[in-house]
């Protein structure tokens, strides 16, 4: 063999090995993923410079907005792991909806808290029809009956009252935070611990570029779900929130209430619940914001700020698929 060739192989086998050293660790370094020789995190220094300059990262009363780029998630599962957390999501599948739950439960799987002890709970008036999907060690499937209604307004609106009793139930055990979610809707990335919070928001994907003059709150001041010209912060949807089992209880009791007592009067809010969830979020400030990231939606192309998808509501014909 050519004395050469020997040569420079043997001088790309350093080389490689070289890098396969240093730079490994630079790149594990980079995903935060780095234990240092205590055992310790480690991952680049905050600084003035941190974060994203594109969007708004935090509120004015000071409460962080999560965009992809803004958190280490090695990091924050690291300090939450130490907590022990459980985690509840709440999901209705009720009438033609059963038809969303298998690839919500699925991607859930994937995305959602991975890692983490998670308890899904799924109501539904089909309990045979749930999907068997595997679930990993930690996390559970609880299924629950509930009836169905004439009126998609009443299934969607029932959700407070159901969440409300449901959260009195778990005061007893042992789960930490609690997110409600739409079923109509899949995972395509992390949603974890980064979400976390008192009392958690979604920023709706269809608005959060326009003036607040242009989301579509209830208007009309008879309804206790009314939200005046000039006020609101951003417009959330009804399809996630979450938080704190204290925090969502008093949001559901609050949200059922208001719901109720309009109804006695002949008045449903704009966009039942979701009117009431933003009234709410208005006078009571979420603790932690989630970006569009967090729910976005499928017909709409994905713009630029938003890196990442993590959970996005399904195409779906409303004609088919709602009772009437
Ligand atoms: N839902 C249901 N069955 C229905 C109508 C609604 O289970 O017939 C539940 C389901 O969880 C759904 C949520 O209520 O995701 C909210 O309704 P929908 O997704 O249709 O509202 P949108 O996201 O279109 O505003
Ligand atoms: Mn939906």
């Amino acid at each position: 063999m050519n004395l050469k060739f020997v040569a420079v192989l043997l001088f790309l086998v350093v080389v490689l090995g070289v890098m396969f050293i240093y730079l490994k660790p630079i790149y594990r370094f980079r995903e935060g993923l780095c234990d240092s020789s205590e055992g310790r995190l480690k991952y680049p220094q905050p600084s003035i410079t941190h974060g994203r300059t594109d969007v708004v990262s935090v509120t004015p009363w000071l409460a962080p907005v999560v965009w992809e780029g803004t958190f280490y998630p090695v990091l924050l599962d690291s300090i939450y792991q130490k907590r022990n957390i459980t985690v509840a999501a709440t999901v209705f599948a009720v009438g033609k909806y059963i038809r969303f739950l298998k690839d919500f439960l699925e991607t859930a799987e994937q995305h959602f808290f991975v890692g983490f002890k998670v308890k899904v709970y799924v109501f539904t008036d089909q309990p045979n029809e749930v999907p068997k999907v595997k679930m990993a060690a930690g996390r559970e499937l609880v299924v629950r009956s509930v009836p169905n209604s004439k009126r998609w307004q009443d299934i969607s609106a029932r959700r407070m009252e159901i969440i409300q009793t449901l959260i009195e139930e778990m005061l007893k055990n042992d789960v930490d935070y609690i997110f409600c979610l739409d079923v109509d809707s899949k995972f395509h990335s992390r949603w974890g611990t980064e979400s976390l919070g008192e009392l958690v928001a979604v920023i709706h994907p269809g608005y959060y570029k326009d003036d607040r003059s242009k989301f579509p709150y209830e208007r009309r001041p008879a309804s206790r779900a009314y939200v005046a010209p000039g006020e609101g912060d951003f417009y959330y949807c009804g399809g996630a929130f979450g938080g704190v089992l204290a925090e969502v209880h008093q949001l559901a009791q609050t949200c059922r209430k208001n719901f109720e007592d309009d109804a006695k009067e002949g008045i449903e809010a704009a966009w039942q619940e979701e009117s009431h969830l933003n009234r709410y979020m208005w006078l009571n400030k979420p603790s932690k914001v989630l970006s569009p990231e967090y729910l976005w939606q499928d017909f709409k192309a994905r713009n630029s700020e938003v890196r990442v998808i993590r959970f996005s509501g399904v195409i779906k014909n409303y004609n088919e698929i709602r009772p009437n």
